[in-house]
């Protein structure tokens, strides 16, 4: 339960700096999911939260505490990895409480921190089992158990889904999550899935480079996203985006295909303004197989290169001014290549990036 604050954190490793003073802010009971491709520095950030790496400029405080030189065992932290390694030889219950019994807890007190981390997470009828025994799923969570009977201030996960298949993957990400509901205490979670960050998260920092890119709840980020590296990270498929210019009252792509610039952002560009034209492929539907055709829309008649069927939708490849782009075909019917489809383009569900600046004209 505890609030975590990051001032201008740097680290260095060697002479290579691979974070560059990032500041956040994470609340009492708050699930802050950090995501960016691989090596944008969510881990570093992790560790250096966890104490696990020092800072190299900045200040980490817990609780208004600053903690830049107390050790990891002094911060009341616990941290669930990637690689949960637990004891062969030991048992579920013997894995759950070692910790404990090396911190010379007294025995009532392993016992019912054991007993309660095994009802919260549905280990009671598994607890004489060794890892060997076990499922990786159930595994998963006698690793989470190792973390939850020390009652930290904050948990700390380290992509600790990435070891699992897709299928227990899914489901433990619903258990991590009911764990959050019924375990009121801060968790900060670094993945590069951004469907789990999605899921997850109270609000995602996405990372890229070592720079904070944007800090947002899922919706603000998948709705609102700052620059083009957010909108093409957030969502899958990604956003569509393609140059275009600013002329008068429409955006002209560079094959001179024109649609009129979307009324929430005609205030936001100027005459001649290079821009990146953004759009879901969810807010680009064939007539007739969208779900929703109420605001400020336009026609596109596109041909077909490739349709993918997924059951409840169809995602249709097609290209505008040269570039391969992605719509999709909600209650689908058989699609076929070179079929030419009229795409309803949903413009009040469009973005604009300024061409120079990456940056969005309206997301401050
Ligand atoms: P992520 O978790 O986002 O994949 P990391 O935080 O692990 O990224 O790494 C950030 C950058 O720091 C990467 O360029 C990585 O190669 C580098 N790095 C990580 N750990 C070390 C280390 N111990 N020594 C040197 N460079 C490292």
């Amino acid at each position: 339960m505890s609030s975590i604050n990051l001032k201008k954190v740097v680290k260095f490793y060697g002479k290579t700096e691979v974070v560059h003073g990032i500041d956040l802010d994470i609340d009492h009971n708050e699930f802050v999911v950090l995501v960016g491709p691989s090596g944008c520095g969510k881990s570093t950030t992790l560790r250096m939260i966890a104490g696990l790496e020092e800072i190299s400029d900045g200040e980490i405080s817990i609780d208004d505490t600053i903690v830049n030189e107390l050790p990891p065992r002094k911060r009341n932290i616990s941290m669930v990895f990637q690689n949960y390694a637990l004891y062969p030889h030991m048992s579920v219950r013997e894995n759950l409480g070692f910790g404990l019994k090396i911190a010379k807890q007294p025995e009532a007190v392993v016992k019912q921190r054991v007993s309660e981390a095994a009802d919260i997470l549905g280990l009671s009828e598994l607890m004489d089992r060794t890892p060997a025994e076990l499922s990786g799923g159930q595994r998963q969570r006698v690793a989470m158990g190792r973390a939850i009977v020390r009652h930290p201030q904050a948990f700390l996960f380290d992509e600790p889904l990435s070891n699992l298949d897709a299928k227990l993957r899914v489901q433990m990400r619903t258990e991590i999550k009911k764990l959050h509901q019924k375990v009121a205490t801060t968790v900060v979670y670094v993945t590069h899935d951004q469907v789990e960050a999605m899921t997850l998260a109270d609000r995602i920092v996405v990372m890229k480079d070592g720079y904070i890119e944007q800090v947002g709840t899922p919706m603000q980020v998948f709705n609102h996203p700052k620059n083009t590296f957010v909108a093409s990270f957030i969502g899958s498929p990604p956003m569509n985006q393609l140059p275009a210019r600013i002329e008068g009252q429409t955006v002209v792509f560079d094959d001179g295909t024109k649609l009129p610039v979307p009324g929430h952002l005609a205030d936001k560009v100027r005459e001649g303004q290079q821009v990146i034209f953004g759009i879901r492929p969810d807010d680009m539907t064939p007539e007739g197989h969208g779900i929703q055709e109420t605001g400020q829309s336009t026609i596109l008649e596109l041909k077909v290169d490739l349709a993918e069927l997924l059951g409840t939708e169809t995602l249709i490849y097609t290209s505008l001014a040269g570039q391969e782009i992605q719509g999709k075909m909600f209650d689908p019917r058989d699609v076929s290549p070179g079929e030419v489809l009229k795409f309803r383009v949903s413009l009040d569900k469009a973005h604009l990036f300024d061409a120079a600046t990456q940056q969005s004209v309206s997301v401050g």
